[in-house]
């Protein structure tokens, strides 16, 4: 018989009673350090004290309202995220898949109302993974999730990552946009070179299209800068985050050159929930933290430490680990076993992991973990690695 809750995953059999910080302790009674995040999301760690406080106390007073009225922690929220990008302007959502739709949305009305209607396709990449809507689907480009859910959505041209002459080639008199990860997570930690996402950014200006950011995983400071476009020193014209931005709740955000939002005009987009008073303060908190002095300087170096644990773990245990990948606190080591059986391993040693695209064990920890926490991780890794040295060396033996 199926269970009550759908099953569309493949669960651990573990469920979580409570966390604390970079912890999460089971409700069999086993802790583990979690460097997952619940995907990348859970970016203050667990049982932050300020948040839950903020979420309970906004709780109290009014959690909903509607669009309908003046929110002031969209407002207030809206105008710190303006401060610290490129954009004018925010649109609030509740998922990363509803604000890449929102994204592309703004890209083709932008096109048609500066008299390109014309012009409607987006160019995304092989690899990527914008969310599960049917267009984001489409943008997405992966077979596995699109069969046996009827007609592609249409005006999606996908190419080679870190490949500009596929770029330029596929650009055409249709063409209104180009949306692309800065750091792809799901596809297997793969960063986008500097020179191309500038050459993306330059091929933009060259043909008259908007260039669009997937932020949804690797922004909110995930890379140590608010954003992952930052590293290559380019500006989108827009930008589509969620994830971390709530430290859990779930939020999502557009944000936009005046250019871009200008043409979103009352009516032509909307939500029920996107931007409502709960989830805007549990973001401010998320801002509160990520936006202190000092903060985005300390996930840098965290991710330096962590990456000199990984260097290690690979050169320590080559039968295991191809190599490491990844910025900041967004790290991945590419397996020689299947990363499944390393992840099940680190598992079996209190350590938490996602897999990811090209046989990747992803290493996403919140972004407020302790060097105690990053020094028991690289101790868990080398055990878990070492407790894949049997199967490893039956690989060899084929
Ligand atoms: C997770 C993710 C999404 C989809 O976000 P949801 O909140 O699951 O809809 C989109 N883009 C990227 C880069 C992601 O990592």
């Amino acid at each position: 018989m199926i269970p009550a809750l759908m099953p569309t995953y493949n669960r651990a059999d573990l469920a979580f009673e409570r966390g604390e910080g970079a912890w999460l302790y089971a409700t069999d009674g086993r802790r583990f350090l979690d460097f997952g995040s619940g995907i990348s999301t859970a970016s203050l760690g667990h049982g932050h004290q300020q948040l839950a406080d903020a979420i309970a106390e906004q709780a109290h007073k009014v959690m909903h309202v509607s669009n309908l009225y003046r929110i002031p922690q969209a407002e207030r929220l809206a105008q710190r995220l303006v401060d610290a990008s490129f954009a004018d302007s925010v649109f609030f959502c509740n998922s990363g898949a509803e604000a890449n739709e929102g994204m592309v949305k703004m890209i083709r009305r932008a096109a048609y109302e500066t008299g390109h209607a014309e012009r409607y396709r987006v160019i995304t990449f092989e690899g990527a993974f914008h969310g599960r809507t049917l267009a984001m689907l489409a943008a997405t480009g992966n077979e596995k999730y699109l069969k046996g859910f009827g007609p592609v959505v249409d005006g999606f041209d996908q190419v080679p990552f870190n490949n500009l002459n596929a770029v330029r080639n596929a650009i055409g008199p249709q063409t209104a946009g180009i949306v692309v990860e800065a750091l792809q997570g799901e596809g297997g930690i793969r960063e986008g070179s500097v020179d191309f996402l500038r050459g993306l950014r330059a091929a933009c200006d060259e043909f008259g299209l908007l260039l669009g950011m997937d932020e949804v995983q690797c922004g909110m400071g995930r890379t140590g800068k608010l954003f992952g476009f930052e590293w290559a020193g380019i500006e989108p014209d827009v930008a589509a985050t969620a994830k971390g931005l709530g430290g859990g709740f779930p939020i999502g955000a557009i944000l936009a050159r005046e250019q871009v939002a200008k043409h979103l005009t009352a009516g032509t987009h909307g939500t029920t929930f996107g931007g409502n008073p709960l989830a805007c303060t549990a973001a401010n908190v998320v801002l509160d933290v990520l936006l202190a002095p000092g903060f985005l300087a300390e996930v840098t170096r965290k991710g330096r430490v962590l990456a000199a644990a990984l260097d290690k773990l690979v050169a320590d245990f080559p039968a295991v680990f191809e190599s490491a990948r990844g910025t900041g606190l967004i790290q991945g080591l590419k397996c020689v076993l299947p990363a499944g059986e390393v992840q099940a391993a680190f598992v079996a040693e209190g350590l938490l992991s996602v897999t990811a695209g090209e046989n990747v064990v992803r290493l996403v920890p919140p972004l407020v973990l302790t060097d105690a926490d990053l020094a028991e991780a690289a101790e868990m890794m080398r055990r878990g690695a070492a407790r894949c040295l049997p199967s490893a060396s039956k690989v060899a033996a084929k």
